[in-house]
């Protein structure tokens, strides 16, 4: 997983400015297994940074993901979740309280047909499992 060192070191080398701003957000992401939304990552920021808008997050964390550093977890078009660990591995998501956990990319071993495979080499897969979270079915 990236610290915000490494981030910083990867945003000069592409000539990304670095502003106290974006170091924050860095940080932030810095070990954060919680797959945070755009939404929460601004909420934290701004106790900081009163004065940083929405689109210097959402700027910051498209540059990441297009860089490849961090992943992005598209639940739907409104709720966009982040996670900074980019070594294979897979979700669980609950589509009551949009709960993200992680699973094991061992454990997940999907198989494409032979006939796609002579048309295409998969480097990296991303497997996301939609459904319901112990502490929803509870609460049915
Ligand atoms: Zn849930
Ligand atoms: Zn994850």
């Amino acid at each position: 997983m990236n610290t915000s060192e490494s981030l910083v070191e990867k945003f000069r080398s592409k000539s990304y400015k670095i502003t106290p701003q974006r170091l924050g957000i860095f940080k932030i992401l810095e070990g954060n297994l919680e797959h945070p939304s755009a939404e929460n990552i601004f909420a934290t920021i701004k106790k900081t940074y009163p004065t940083i808008s929405f689109t210097t997050v959402y700027k910051t964390l498209d540059i990441l993901e297009k860089m490849g550093e961090v992943l992005k977890i598209t639940i739907d078009d409104e709720r966009k979740h982040y996670d900074p660990n980019t070594s294979t591995h897979h979700h669980i998501i609950c589509s009551e309280c949009n709960k993200i956990s992680d699973v094991d990319g061992e454990s997940v071993n999907p198989v494409l047909p032979e006939g796609i495979l002579k048309e295409f080499t998969p480097t990296r897969y991303h497997v996301s499992f939609y459904g319901t979270c112990r502490d929803c079915l509870s609460k049915q």
